[in-house]
């Protein structure tokens, strides 16, 4: 089992009570907004899958940390110094977090997975000149597939095994070992999901890895969804299992506003130029010639850093580490088998993949459609009427959504019709997707399952309150019911406010 190098703190029974404290410690749990009802309602955020909430406990941290602020790049005075050795050890912090070890250097870069995956898919490029093909599964985002294509000659997508229930499952694993044998010596990496944003199942990641090295080939983990919901490491007991490449992004661990995060073998980067130059990474510079650092990380993080995210994802995930990521998993574990027991009850609605956790594990993401009503309808009903912020749309997983929904073939291509035919607002496929932070509950599962509930018995009742949007996304919107951003938050009007109270 993999481990992470950070300790947790005390008996199982004191992590979980530390778990409750945390709990209530984040922001927007307790926001209200108004309803077309003319009601209001405390907001049920179920939208973790995008982006969760950020935790208090570090920000606060990092406002104090702030007293100290400095530009890292500054050498002497007492601030830089502290800011300095502060951000040198929230690299520890992330390489413990992920169980590396000295051969693995920790960067931080960009907003997040996105652009930790572009880069490194430029870097294996270059690295590695005369394997140029590349293996992912159907079940990625397009963050781990569309970089694979602009960078590889080929890029080759694996299906995906039915679960015991015939459900969509995780990565064939056979179908994944004769693409490995194909292409063998030409084969550069394997880029595959931890867990999927779309059904939320699993992948054995070190297995994966087992397979890949003994091609000779690397392996990418995109640890965007699973991160900061259940254990994770890149090295392993078997050297062949361990992972050469593993991005995360710090606003999908209770982080938003902090940086993507690569966590990559060091002998990766070493004799290529850094992907991007500047300051801070140079020895000698004249107008001929620059020569840049060997030290990593340094020499891949040119320009000044967002020191306050990296310090602030750091302090969550040393607090995380603290409760331990085992105690996390657990209890994100029943909140997810209790949530997909209720929705599945519900007439009409369909979950994709198993909705039972021994045959096709899953983190805290469930998606899924009532009977035909459009997935836009469904999720604009939840906001406008019940408070309950969801996503919908394909979540930028097109070709595995389109599969899910018999739309595309099993090697993941749609019709051509779908590329070019201008699909009625109304008709766009897509489904509805709830996913789960630490900080929900039972209380919140109830209340989203007597939502669906209502929504699957009275459709007839709100279809004539609501419109498709005209830009074909198949999102709805309400006919009457105006909810004016600008009017629940602005930055003038807050900044507008402080002058004139700091003006009295
Ligand atoms: N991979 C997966 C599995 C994701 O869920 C996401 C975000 N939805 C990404 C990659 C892209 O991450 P980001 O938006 O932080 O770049």
């Amino acid at each position: 089992m993999p481990v992470s190098r950070l300790m947790p703190l005390g008996s199982k029974a004191e992590r979980e009570a530390l778990l409750e404290a945390i709990r209530t410690q984040f922001y927007g749990l307790d926001t209200v907004y108004p309803l077309a009802d003319g009601r209001t309602a405390r907001r049920v955020y179920l939208d973790s899958a995008a982006s969760n909430l950020r935790m208090k406990v570090s920000d606060e941290i990092v406002h104090r940390a702030l007293a100290h602020y400095a530009n890292t790049h500054s050498q002497l005075h007492f601030g830089a110094r502290i800011m300095t050795d502060l951000y040198h050890h929230a690299h520890e912090i992330v390489r413990n977090f992920v169980g590396a070890t000295d051969e693995f250097t920790v960067v931080f870069n960009g907003n997040g997975v996105t652009g930790c995956i572009n880069r490194m898919a430029r870097v294996l490029a270059e690295k590695r000149p005369d394997r140029d093909v590349v293996i992912t599964s159907l079940m990625e985002h397009h963050a781990n597939d569309l970089p694979h294509r602009k960078h590889a000659r080929k890029v080759v997508h694996i299906p995906l095994a039915h679960d015991p229930d015939g459900e969509a499952g995780r990565v064939d694993l056979e179908a994944l070992q004769g693409a490995i044998e194909a292409h063998g010596g030409q084969l550069n990496y394997v880029a595959v999901t931890c867990a999927s944003n779309v059904t939320g199942v699993t992948n054995p990641i070190h297995d994966i890895a087992r397979m890949a090295h003994a091609a000779g080939a690397l392996v990418m983990v995109d640890a965007a969804q699973s991160a900061a919901h259940a254990p994770l490491s890149v090295t392993c007991k078997d050297p062949e299992e361990c992972i050469d490449v593993l991005v995360m992004s710090g606003h999908k661990i209770y982080t938003p506003g902090s940086p993507g995060v690569i966590v990559a073998r060091k002998a990766l980067f070493q004799g290529l130029e850094p992907q991007d130059v500047g300051g801070g990474i140079v020895n000698f510079v004249d107008a001929e010639r620059y020569t840049i650092t060997d030290n990593l990380p340094d020499r891949e993080e040119t320009g000044t850093p967002n020191i306050p995210g990296v310090l602030a994802l750091a302090a969550t995930m040393y607090l995380m580490g603290r409760i331990g990521m085992d105690v996390l998993e657990e209890d994100e574990r029943q909140l997810t088998q209790y949530a997909l027991d209720h929705f599945q009850a519900i007439p009409g609605l369909r979950i994709y993949g198993s909705h039972r956790l021994e045959v096709a594990d899953r983190i805290g993401v469930i998606t899924f459609n009532i009977d035909d009503l459009p997935h836009g309808f469904v999720t604009a009903v939840l906001n406008d009427y019940f408070g309950i912020a969801v996503r919908n749309e394909c979540f930028c997983a097109q070709p595995f959504v389109r599969q899910l929904l018999g739309i595309a073939d099993e090697h993941g291509v749609a019709p051509d019709s779908c590329m070019t035919r201008v699909h009625d607002p109304a008709q766009k496929p897509g489904m509805v997707r709830i996913s789960f932070g630490l900080y929900n509950t039972r209380v919140d599962v109830d209340v989203e399952a007597k939502a669906l509930r209502h929504i699957a018995e009275h459709a007839a009742s709100y279809a004539p309150n609501y419109v498709p949007v005209p830009d074909g996304s198949g999102d709805f919107r309400h006919r009457t019911f105006r909810f004016k951003p600008g009017e629940v938050f602005s930055l003038e009007n807050e900044v507008d406010d402080w002058l004139n109270r700091a003006g009295t």
